[in-house]
């Protein structure tokens, strides 16, 4: 049967392949033996997720309201399993039987209730077994208290380019474990526009869609998917007019993204000749290779967390001056902006916590970034070394995030000296004149950028936390996602402040945020002074057309007009028109 889901459009394209379902990875559980005295327990532990999930059915289902019937028909299905007593009642009699926890009393029973699905003969009641384990998944994530976490296995020797990720949910680090496999795509039910997942999606070029809200429970593995990145949609088991008229289309892109790769060599000069600059942000050493073939002229935003989440400890300064020592090697003299860890938000070390266990509710407005680094100094003077060290081998420059306070700048730059001097004091060469920029990502440090100003020798734009703090709206939530408006006045504000006053004291001030590589928003940005974007490297060539179809002297007093608008719908509509 055929069907649509609706979610966030986090990544152009269109991908048409099999669905391939990410297990939790809660079915490998373990086998603990419990005391007689814990039994009554375990037991009411278990009672406890199975409600616990049949409510969140329940709640599925109300909120689908006039969908279509056959995705209720679907979760009821799911209901009636849960009810079922060979998952209700026998689990229960495993745990006192055998004094076991709940996790594996579920998962055998499980296993045994599939086996004798693989045994009947009709393909419709064999495939059953694919709700029991969607559902005994469901009930394991609860026992073990994360329903929403996920962890990425992907079978040894599985083709990628046919399959299409289907997941509740995708950390950053899962997107970088699967990000060789080369998938036709990815979608979750959760996760934001701007979400490190969302971006690594864009990065790689694939086409995805997240805040789904349930495709995870609604589509099997293997069925045929149509994803449109563009507009959001997710179309399931196709007929096949719509595989037609979609293979159409994701030809036709194909078309229109290799007339803009011929760009490649030109430079990014509007009519008007100014020159612009076009960067590339990279998570890994490798993407240089997509940086240089996109005709990006350096790196804006080298991304240095990405290469060690999930791996549990920090990387010694020797690891880190490798992994750097490939990308500067690789950029071939361009220049390259190394960041400094940006850890501690949705990003970390260790799968389940930050290497130091200072877990909080909060992640987002606590010891994050820069306030981390400072806060562990013996780690980041290994960071710094490790940069500074590769500072001889090209041009590097060292960019540091989420700074907000002046006496941050302070402490950050006088450990930037410490590192200088301990390296002195080794005889180890480094360049003694390279630049240290500060992201402007709080919208404190964009109203009092005057600090930086006078502290700095660059400054680059983070709009995607920058948005999210300025918007009180969290950036990976899609359950906000409606109100994360790049063009909000208060935001546009902030961004014309920064880049005016950058330019009256000629600190030189990029963009490497979200916002930097969206056509739409091109001229907008030009017309407000911005004369550097650092984007993923596949949206250079569509930024460079921009731009060169651009005026910016008859961009100034548009722009001009645009940022005395109130309202991010009137402002919408005149950026339309100044891109018709
Ligand atoms: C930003 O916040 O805009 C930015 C570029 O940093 P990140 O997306 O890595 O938080
Ligand atoms: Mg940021």
């Amino acid at each position: 049967m055929s069907f649509t889901l609706h979610g966030l459009a986090a990544s152009n394209g269109i991908a048409i392949g099999q669905a391939h379902l990410i297990s939790q990875a809660t079915l490998e559980v373990s086998h603990l033996v419990i005391s007689p005295r814990m039994v009554d327990k375990e037991v009411a532990r278990f009672e406890a997720a199975l409600e616990q999930v049949r409510s969140e059915f329940a709640a599925m289902k109300s909120e689908m309201g006039k969908s279509p019937t056959d995705i209720a028909a679907f979760i009821d299905l799911h209901l009636m399993i849960l009810a079922d007593p060979e998952l209700s009642e026998v689990p229960q009699q495993i745990i006192r039987e055998r004094r076991c926890n709940a996790e594996w009393a579920i998962v055998q029973q499980m296993e045994f209730l599939v086996a004798q699905f693989d045994q009947i003969d009709d393909t419709y009641l064999r495939e059953r077994s694919y709700d029991v384990r969607q559902v005994v998944e469901r009930v394991v994530r609860e026992l073990a208290g994360r329903p929403n976490n996920s962890s990425v296995k992907i079978p040894k020797g599985t083709k990628g380019e046919n399959l299409i990720v289907v997941a509740h949910d995708l950390s950053p680090s899962d997107v970088m474990a699967f990000k060789d496999q080369h998938f036709a795509s990815f979608v979750t039910d959760v996760g934001g526009t701007t979400s490190h997942t969302a971006i690594l999606a864009r990065g790689m070029g694939i086409p995805a869609v997240l805040g789904l809200h349930n495709a995870r429970q609604l589509i099997r593995d293997k069925e045929t998917i149509i994803v449109d990145g563009t507009r959001g949609v997710l179309i399931v088991n196709p007929d096949v007019r719509v595989l037609e008229e979609y293979e159409l289309k994701k030809s036709q892109i194909e078309i229109d993204r290799s007339k803009l790769k011929l760009l490649k060599s030109t430079r990014a000069t509007t009519l008007d000749r100014v020159k612009i600059d076009l960067l590339a942000n990279i998570e890994e050493p490798s993407d240089v290779a997509a940086a240089l073939e996109s005709g990006a002229e350096g790196v804006g935003l080298f991304r240095t967390e990405f290469i060690f989440l999930g791996r549990g400890d920090m990387p010694s300064e020797d690891e880190q001056f490798e992994a750097y020592r490939k990308a500067v090697k690789a950029m071939q003299g361009k220049p390259i902006t190394i960041r400094t860890f940006d850890l501690g938000n949705d990003k970390h070390l260790h799968s389940e916590d930050t290497i130091w266990g200072r877990k909080r509710d909060n992640p987002a407005l606590g010891l994050r970034s820069i306030r981390l680094s400072l806060a562990e100094p013996d780690s980041f003077q290994a960071q710094l070394r490790a940069i500074l060290r590769v500072s001889k081998l090209g041009k590097v420059k060292i960019l540091i995030p989420m700074l907000s306070h002046a006496h941050q700048i302070d402490q950050t730059l006088a450990a930037l000296e410490q590192a200088k001097s301990s390296l002195r004091g080794g005889k180890i060469a480094f360049d003694e004149s390279i630049e240290i920029g500060g992201m402007i990502e709080v919208p404190a440090a964009a109203l009092a950028v005057g600090l930086f100003l006078r502290r700095m020798h660059f400054l680059s734009i983070g709009t995607n936390d920058l948005i999210q703090y300025t918007l009180a709206i969290d950036r990976s939530d899609e359950q906000v996602s409606n109100l994360y408006e790049p063009l909000h006045p208060a935001v546009l504000m902030l961004l014309a402040h920064v880049i005016s006053t950058a330019e009256k004291v000629n600190v030189p001030v990029s963009m490497c945020g979200e916002m930097a590589g969206d056509p739409k928003l091109t001229r907008l940005l030009l017309g407000m002074g911005l004369r550097e974007f650092s984007m993923h490297p596949s949206q250079i060539p569509a930024i460079k057309q921009k731009v060169k179809q651009s005026d910016i002297s008859e961009l100034i007093p548009i722009v001009r007009r645009i940022m005395r608008l109130e309202e991010s719908s009137k402002i919408q509509e005149q950026i339309e028109r100044l891109n018709n």
